[in-house]
């Protein structure tokens, strides 16, 4: 059974079709990532996974169970997404912690979720700050230890680097990739970064207007591309 499944899922918004027959199996543990030319609906299929955005046509199922029409609350998903929004009055441990207030998990626990995101994430030092004391790449990972305090069946990460700098930007992607290591967890990632793309992927899954056009590991779609599309957006060698 796959962790996640997206069955013949189409999108339209008003006359535009922005997913057409979209259709996806991810394992248990897999590193899928989602690239494509901005604009191809690749945050629109990732609004429809985490349930913020209704399908027009398909199923999308997470282990197994149909969700396509639960909220995202009732889908067993954590995202973090390009514009990470941290709650300005909160201190770092009540931003982490307040996802799980909602779910009414018991303070003893959420203290206990919040102190072992925080030592993954190496921002133990940082937990009675607020977001203004802190540097953009101590931001990024307090949402993304916002993130990780639930452990969801699975992981939505909408480009979560692209706001930070380059040098930044290649340490967090060596932390995501020890983090996903270490726990084994199920992510769909998105980025437009190819080299991202080539060192964190089990899979890539490339999109252009709406559809996937080729599926595979690192190698198969750099060194053997569907088309010319594929070979000039993955850089392949001609
Ligand atoms: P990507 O993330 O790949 O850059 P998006 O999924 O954001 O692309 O957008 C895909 C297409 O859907 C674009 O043409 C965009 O303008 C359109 N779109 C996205 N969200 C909406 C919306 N809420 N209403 C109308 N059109 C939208
Ligand atoms: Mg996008």
């Amino acid at each position: 059974m796959s962790a996640l499944e997206i069955r013949n899922v189409d999108k339209t918004f008003g006359i535009e079709k922005v997913l057409k027959d979209i259709s996806l199996a991810i394992d248990s543990g897999e590193f899928l990532i989602l690239v494509g030319p901005s604009g191809c609906g690749k945050s629109t299929l990732m609004n429809a996974i985490a349930g913020l955005e209704p399908v027009t046509a398909g199923e999308i199922l997470i282990g197994g169970d149909d969700v396509t029409w639960r909220t995202p609350a009732e889908r067993d998903i954590a995202m973090v997404f390009q514009s990470y929004a941290l709650y300005p009055s909160m201190t770092v441990r009540q931003n982490i912690s307040f996802g799980l207030e909602m779910r009414k998990m018991p303070k003893a626990q959420r203290e206990e979720a919040v102190s072992r995101v925080a030592e993954l994430l190496q921002i133990t030092p940082l937990l009675d700050r607020k977001p203004s004391q802190l540097s953009g790449g101590q931001r990024q990972r307090v949402a993304m230890g916002r993130a990780l305090a639930r452990e969801p069946q699975i992981y939505l990460f909408d480009e979560p680097l692209s706001n930070l700098d380059a040098k930044l930007r290649v340490e967090m992607r060596t932390e995501i990739k020890k983090l996903h290591q270490r726990l084994g967890t199920t992510i769909v990632y998105v980025t437009h970064d190819q080299i991202e793309a080539m060192t964190l992927a089990d899979r890539i899954a490339v999109m252009r207007d709406g559809e996937i056009l080729q599926l595979g590991t690192p190698d198969e779609v750099y060194n053997d591309p569907v088309d010319m599309f594929v070979a000039g957006f993955m850089g392949s060698p001609s």
